[in-house]
């Protein structure tokens, strides 16, 4: 068996958790072991905490951690985001942050549906280090007050995301593009296209690399020329919500967090958040949990089931009776749900 702890959280979160397990059980996913953590802002208003003292090491016993949403009103983001999400990151050197985004036959894009048919990207973002540091602060006063906040690029950070973007790309369609702006920022910028490049030789693949403000302006105008897109900590930030927008909703959008030494468990999630305002309404996409349910099976090897999800969810979004108002739907998350486990079962 394997182990998996589920994080629920707040809002939508439980809804289109049960509906990711749901899905799990019609893919004929029998083998994993599951740990239902109750750990939320609702826990926090109970007991003062989003998770046990002892979270972390509980969370360390499991493979892999499945999360809905964290964030409910009234809970500050630092209390749900510095409670839990960031601690999980850091503590299980979560350095990879996967973020692929595709465009489905019948979902609405904000970009001409000629320009953004057939577009599938993956963004890889760098989860751990660069722009995102603690390093700095806040000095004197009255106009001379000047706040320093220093990015952090070691050669191992840079190496080691470099080659997982590079693999990705060689798997894929051999093309990686990488965010940088070495004419303005000119100390890490430059070390990282140096470091890239050199990482990059290694492996067969063609690698540009593209200053982050024409990209994002290319990423819009032309989205089917991209695949690979790697990131540091900050521009990869950027552009997966860019790259998500791009391809109509942030309700079918999954993301993974994941330590490639498998020494520590990766963590899966939705790009949403727990969506106060149609919680418990039955509105919820349950799509962007889904498919980052089917992220975690292909990370514990589980290729054939990922396929047959995602199959389903391609042809759940094609129908507009199967799927929900955001994405251009009449579907409740049930009716979705209901299609998915159809068609898995009847694909069996
Ligand atoms: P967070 O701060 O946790 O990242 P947020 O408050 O910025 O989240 P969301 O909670 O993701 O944002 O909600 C943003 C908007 O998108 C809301 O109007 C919400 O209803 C909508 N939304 C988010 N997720 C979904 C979903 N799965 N299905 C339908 N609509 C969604
Ligand atoms: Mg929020």
């Amino acid at each position: 068996m394997t182990r998996i702890a589920q994080i629920a959280g707040d809002g939508i979160g439980p809804e289109v958790m049960a509906v990711a397990r749901r899905v799990l059980d019609a893919a004929g996913v029998t083998d994993l072991q599951w740990t239902e953590l109750d750990w939320s802002c609702e826990r926090y208003a109970r007991e003062g905490s989003m998770m046990p003292a002892d979270g972390m090491d509980l969370l360390a016993e499991h493979e892999a951690v499945l999360l809905g949403a964290v964030g409910w009103p009234g809970v500050p983001d630092h209390i749900s985001l510095w409670g839990l999400l960031i601690p999980i990151r850091r503590a299980f050197d979560q350095y990879v942050n996967l973020r692929p985004m595709r465009t489905f036959d019948g979902v609405p894009t904000p970009v001409r549906a000629d320009l953004a048919e057939g577009v599938d990207i993956v963004v890889v973002r760098e989860n751990t280090e660069g722009e995102y540091s603690t390093l700095g602060g806040r000095h004197g006063s009255g106009a001379a007050e000047t706040a320093l906040q220093t990015a952090i690029f070691t050669r191992a950070g840079i190496e080691r995301i470099a080659h997982v973007a590079a693999r990705h790309a060689a798997e894929r369609g051999g093309t990686l593009t990488v965010a940088t702006k070495s004419n303005g920022i000119i100390h890490s910028m430059p070390f990282w296209d140096e470091v890239v490049r050199e990482v990059a030789q290694e492996y067969p693949i063609e690698v540009h690399f593209e200053l982050i403000d024409a990209l994002a302006a290319h990423l819009v105008m032309r989205p089917a020329d991209y695949d690979v897109v790697l990131g540091s900590n900050l521009f990869g930030d950027i552009l997966s919500d860019l790259v998500g927008g791009v391809c109509g909703s942030i309700g079918i959008a999954p993301s993974a967090n994941i330590d490639p030494t498998r020494t520590h468990p990766s963590m899966f999630e939705p790009v949403h958040g727990s969506a106060p305002d149609i919680a418990g309404q039955g509105l919820a996409n349950p799509v962007g949990m889904v498919w980052s349910a089917a992220m975690m099976l292909k990370h514990l090897g589980k290729e054939k089931e990922t396929n047959r999800i995602m199959a389903a969810i391609t042809t759940t979004l094609a129908d507009p009776a199967t799927r929900t108002p955001d994405v251009g739907g009449l579907a409740d998350t049930e009716t979705v749900a209901d299609a998915l486990v159809d068609h898995l079962r009847s694909t069996a």
